[in-house]
């Protein structure tokens, strides 16, 4: 998910990895490693922090060679020390990898491997491919077919790139839905993980396919499927300038995780979902079965975005698994004496993983007794940490403050829980199947959604100079109307409110006439004709109605002025596919009032303050 640069030629290459590390740095990580190879050694020196960190108290100049790796790695499995970072070694200390991504089958080949008597360092799933690759190498004496053999075996994403001292005129690069491109130069090569890395050396690279690798020498090299069949390798002429680069060729890092979506949605249920058996393994609640299947309550404690995820947890888990569910505000919950009980769970939710607050709830709800659980994206993060036990979203380093696809990463992640809960109670297998189906679908739905952001942009800039707006939708869509809302709010400063749609003629249709944007979340459910309804009231009143409805809905556009349709899926999965556009309509109204969506004003990502 993180950085990668290997440089095989004839300059001094430690320099020229730490400048790429550098340029890659904008992408978030929370360690740095690097290793040259200098004759009959791998010397590396890796730590958790900042590529900077690197050189405090070691001259990494003084790493002398002409081949070797870099990387910059934001954990998944094993919290970010010095012994977690990348580049791993295999058992004998002479093959050295970086890799990005998630090996899904670690586990299995991690037992494999102790059976036979390799011992590891770390915690992560790249040391098990490092040390797998070693033992290959054992038998088969060759570094090329080792890591094909390797990879042939690995369930999961990688970029990975390996040097060892057995050929010091060697590098492989290999991917699978991880980016690698490797940049040819004069009789140098540069790979990496994003062409900010490569650019300042050469223009020229090749973007490697999935399941393709590049094997290396300073002579020249061939690009290969990892079964061993050749490939064309097209060099292709970088065109953007590096400050694009940086943004995938996106004006903003928000943008660029808006699209990210399909794959980091995918990253959410990668490894976990078991469409035949209906259900879910989600393998950081193991040591908590018990609890979970014998818990009363469930309390789900969050603040901003993440707690309107809680939200649609609430309804999830308590239509799934038929256990009561309450959502609190962190902030309020640990300062109102609640009640909690022992055969409670209580589930945090936060990106950062550091919200003070929510941190704060925890430690107030392991003092009363509950089982304590944590949902973050960043891996070894302080609420990771201080829970039982709990699930990553995976989402990757996000980097806009105002969250994108951490929340539909949360969304997923929730929908999976329900799922388990429910399958431990009376959910049938077949209709686990049906909604673990619906997920796994979900990332084309959302790259259908995000292939409509042109209209939706024309949209946008109909109503970007209004004053209010307000959000509107119901049950499972009433949280994205919250959430649409708060989007809007955060980037834009337009003035927002969100409320379930019943609760409008109860104070806020008050507020709507002819300059009053009313955005509704209708799509065909069992409630859609009571929306409805909703929608021809604020008609009748002159408002505008921008509607978010089904493909199949072929009656909406008589009621609203604007409508954005979402493909068909289950009435619980609605959220995930609603709250696209109304990230894309909050974005693009931003812009059009001049506004840094990437850092709105008075608003911080990580939220350590009371
Ligand atoms: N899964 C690996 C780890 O946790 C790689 C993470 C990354 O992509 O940086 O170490």
């Amino acid at each position: 998910m993180c950085g990668i640069v290997g440089y095989i030629g004839n300059r001094q290459a430690s320099p020229i990895i730490i400048s790429g590390l550098r340029r890659l740095e904008y992408r978030g990580y929370d360690s740095a490693g690097v290793c040259v190879v200098d004759s009959e050694k791998l010397k590396i020196n890796k730590k958790a922090g900042k590529v900077a960190d690197l050189e405090n108290g070691f001259d990494l100049m003084a790493l002398k060679g002409t081949l070797g790796v870099g990387h910059t790695r934001w954990a998944t499995h094993g919290v970010p020390n010095d012994v977690n970072a990348h580049p791993h070694t295999d058992m004998s200390g002479s093959i050295a990898l970086i890799h990005n991504g998630i090996i899904e089958n670690y586990l299995t080949i991690r037992k494999k491997l102790v059976n036979a008597g390799y011992t590891f360092r770390s915690e992560t799933d790249s040391e098990v491919l490092a040390v797998f690759i070693g033992m290959l190498y054992d038998t088969i004496g060759d570094l090329e077919t080792s890591v094909r053999t390797a990879l042939s075996e690995v369930e999961g994403t990688f970029g990975i790139v390996v040097v060892s001292t057995y050929d010091p005129d060697l590098l492989i690069a290999a991917r699978r839905g991880s980016p690698l491109i490797l940049g040819v130069g004069t009789d140098e090569y540069i790979v990496a993980s994003d062409a900010a890395a490569i650019i300042a050396h050469t223009r020229q690279v090749i973007y490697l396919q999935e399941n393709e690798m590049a094997v290396v020498r300073r002579s020249g090299y061939v690009t290969k499927t990892i079964h061993n069949e050749e490939t064309s390798g097209n060099i292709e002429e970088i065109s953007f300038e590096l400050d694009q680069i940086e943004k995938g060729g996106f004006p903003h890092f928000m943008l660029k995780e808006i699209y990210e979506q399909p794959i980091t949605f995918r990253d959410g249920f990668r490894g976990r979902l078991r469409i035949d058996e209906g259900n879910v393994r989600l393998g950081g609640l193991s040591k908590v079965y018990e609890q979970l299947s014998t818990a009363k309550r469930i309390i789900i404690t969050a603040c901003g975005t993440s707690w309107h995820a809680a939200l649609v947890g609430e309804y999830l888990i308590e239509q799934l698994a038929r256990i009561p569910v309450e959502v609190e505000y962190a902030s309020e919950f640990r300062y109102r004496n609640p009640i909690i009980n022992p055969d409670d769970v209580v589930i945090a939710i936060s990106q950062s993983g550091e919200t003070a607050d929510t941190l704060a709830a925890i430690r107030e709800a392991k003092t009363r007794g509950a089982t304590v659980l944590g949902m973050v994206n960043v891996v070894g993060s302080s609420i990771a940490r201080e829970t039982d036990a709990g699930v990553y979203i995976h989402a990757g380093p996000e980097i806009g403050v105002a969250s994108t696809k951490a929340f539909t990463s949360q969304l997923c992640i929730l929908t999976q829980f329900a799922v388990y809960l429910g399958r431990m109670r009376h959910l049938s297998a077949d209709a686990g199947r049906e909604i673990a189906q619906g997920l796994a679908e979900i990332p084309d739905h959302i790259q259908t959604i995000l292939d409509q952001s042109e209209s939706i942009r024309q949209i946008a800039q109909q109503y970007s100079g209004v004053s209010n707006f307000l959000y509107l939708g119901r049950g499972y869509n009433f949280p994205v109307a919250l959430e649409g809302a708060l989007k809007l709010k955060e980037i834009s400063y337009i003035h927002a409110e969100g409320y379930p749609a019943a609760e409008m003629k109860h104070g806020p249709i008050a507020l709507i006439d002819e300059n009053m944007p009313v955005v509704f979340i209708a799509p065909k459910d069992e409630i859609y004709d009571k929306v409805r309804s909703n929608i021809e009231e604020v008609r009748a009143r002159n408002g505008q109605v921008i509607a978010i409805a089904s493909s199949r809905d072929s009656r909406i556009s008589d009621a609203a002025n604007h409508v954005i349709y979402i493909p068909e899926t289950l009435p619980m999965l609605t959220p995930i596919l609603a709250s696209i556009p109304l990230q894309l309509l909050a974005y693009f109204v931003a812009v059009d009032r001049g506004c840094n969506v990437d850092m709105p004003r008075n608003l911080a990502k990580s939220v350590t303050v009371e």
